[in-house]
């Protein structure tokens, strides 16, 4: 095998635990076995969570027919040959091969940033939600991209349909019951299936909130929705919504939601305690702490095989990177931000790694987009998969049939079948678990008010310079 490296072992540095880190991760362990074996190469992985988000699982944990524990793959126990380091990357000197990352242990540690060097680079740290400067947005908006936004965003709503049982308030009473949600895309949509269907259901169990009392609006800035499964199927679903009385706003914007009123671009206002921003993605900020070039639009410039342009030994895939879609009829059309492409994407980057440490030709990513699935809730959904148009139940079971294929892990697959298969048995779980969020507080309570601290004594740990 050639070695182009300089280091025994030789150091592979996987940026994000995401589809592409983790799946790029898996293969390499994979392809590289011996080289691993033999201590000639060591894989890095390097991410804020020691788990991969199967993100189209949200929607369903957020409606309970998932546990959140099964959304998501443990990376220690998939990525055995690898290092998992817990932690962020905060910046990376490329030209000195050098990232620099904090853990959970930094702070104490009090030594700031510690650098890694590595010989590859597989910077794959995804995308962050995209906002706008909207007034109240970044204090009352709630995103939906992790896991603990689904289920901190189940428990409020459940929350919401307890304020609004137990007060008498009617103003109080009807912010409670409205939900606001920005963005028509699968997330936004998806969440906002799955919740309105659970919600309609829990009511069921209060005697004085009724179906007709939630109030659900989806707000778009463009004209259609869902453009992932087609104008055809975005049409079908603005009337299925619809017909669940889910008020879908096409062309508007929301411009406010200070002092908890959604006020819209239409001049509409919504006074509200739930506002779920899903207006679509922007890539990390860590590419801008790197010396590696980027598109306009701030993602990670890639050629077709996802090496990062004129950048020797760093390469991109996923929502991070602006890979050209060598599928598409206009040139210069990049690859869109999804798990399709990010999962197929991290195959070939793994590959070409592998490739090019053996002095082999590298493969360039061709891949079209096959269509999309998405659920609407329980027993409804939409789909565009290869040509074939489903709605209704054929297609909320599709996309039940294809993420279980698609979910990683046969542990996984196995759990989440007989989570469904027992929430098709069984009455749906309804409890919201919000305290889970504040767990010292009931201790708090028991332990007494903690005295205020005495301004004229010294900071914990003495003076400066004592011993
Ligand atoms: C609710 C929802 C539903 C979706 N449904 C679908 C769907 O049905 N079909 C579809 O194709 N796509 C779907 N997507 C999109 C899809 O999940 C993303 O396109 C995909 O996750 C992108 O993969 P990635 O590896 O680039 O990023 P991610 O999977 O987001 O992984 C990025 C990783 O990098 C880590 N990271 C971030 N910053 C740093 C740092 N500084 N240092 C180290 N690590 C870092 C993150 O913690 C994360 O682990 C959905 C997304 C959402 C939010």
């Amino acid at each position: 095998m050639r070695h182009g490296w300089v280091r025994e072992p030789a150091r592979i540095l996987v940026v994000g635990g995401g589809y592409v880190g983790m799946y790029t991760a898996l293969r390499l362990q994979k392809k590289l076995k011996q080289e691993l074996r033999s201590g000639a190469v060591e894989i890095v992985v390097v991410t804020p969570d020691p788990y991969m988000t199967y993100q189209p699982f949200l929607p369903e944990a957020a409606a309970g027919s998932i546990s959140p524990r099964h959304v998501v793959v443990s990376l220690r126990s998939v990525l055995e040959h690898c290092h998992v380091i817990v932690g962020e990357v905060v910046s990376v000197d490329h030209a000195k091969r050098t990232a620099a990352y904090t853990t959970l242990a930094s702070k104490d540690e009090g030594t700031g940033p510690a650098a890694l060097t590595y010989d590859e680079l597989v910077l794959a740290p995804g995308s962050v939600s995209r906002t706008l400067p909207v007034p109240g947005l970044a204090e009352f908006g709630i995103g939906f991209k992790t896991v603990e936004e689904a289920v901190g965003l189940r428990n409020h709503v459940i929350e919401q349909l307890d304020i609004a049982s137990s007060t008498r308030d009617p103003a109080v009473r009807d912010a409670a019951l409205t939900f606001v949600f920005v963005g028509g895309g699968y997330a936004g949509v998806e969440a906002l299936g799955e919740l309105e269907d659970m919600a309609r259901y829990a009511v069921k169990y209060y005697h004085n909130v009724k179906p007709e009392d939630l109030k659900w609006i989806l707000v778009e800035a463009s004209d259609r929705i869902l453009p992932e499964v087609g104008p055809e199927m975005g049409l079908y679903t603005i009337r299925e919504l619809r017909g669940r009385n889910v008020d879908v706003r096409l062309g508007t914007r929301l411009e406010s939601c200070e002092n908890r009123t959604a006020v819209l671009s239409d001049g509409s206002r919504f006074p509200t305690r739930t506002v779920v921003w899903t207006a679509g993605v922007k890539p990390s900020p860590l590419l801008a702490a790197t010396d590696l070039p980027l598109t306009d639009r701030g993602r990670l410039r890639c050629t077709a095989a996802l090496a990062v342009d004129g950048a020797a030994h760093a390469w991109g895939a996923g929502d991070a990177a602006a890979v050209p879609d060598l599928t598409a009829e206009e040139e210069g059309t990049q690859c869109a931000p999804n798990a399709q492409h990010a999962v197929r994407q991290a195959r070939t980057l793994a590959d070409n790694i592998a490739a090019s440490l053996r002095g082999q030709a590298l493969t360039d990513y061709e891949h079209a987009y096959v269509g999309s699935v998405a659920s609407l809730g329980l027993h409804k959904g939409v789909a565009h998969v290869y040509g074939r148009k489903l709605k209704g139940y054929p297609a909320w079971f599709m996309h039940r049939v294809y993420h279980l294929s698609r979910v990683p892990t046969v542990n996984r697959k196995a759990r989440v079948l007989t989570e469904w298969t027992l929430s098709a048995l069984f009455k749906r779980e309804i409890v919201s678990l919000g305290s889970l969020e504040r767990p010292r507080a009931e201790f708090e309570l028991a332990a007494g008010p903690v005295p205020p601290e005495d301004p004229s004594a010294p900071p914990a740990g003495g003076p400066k310079g004592s011993p």
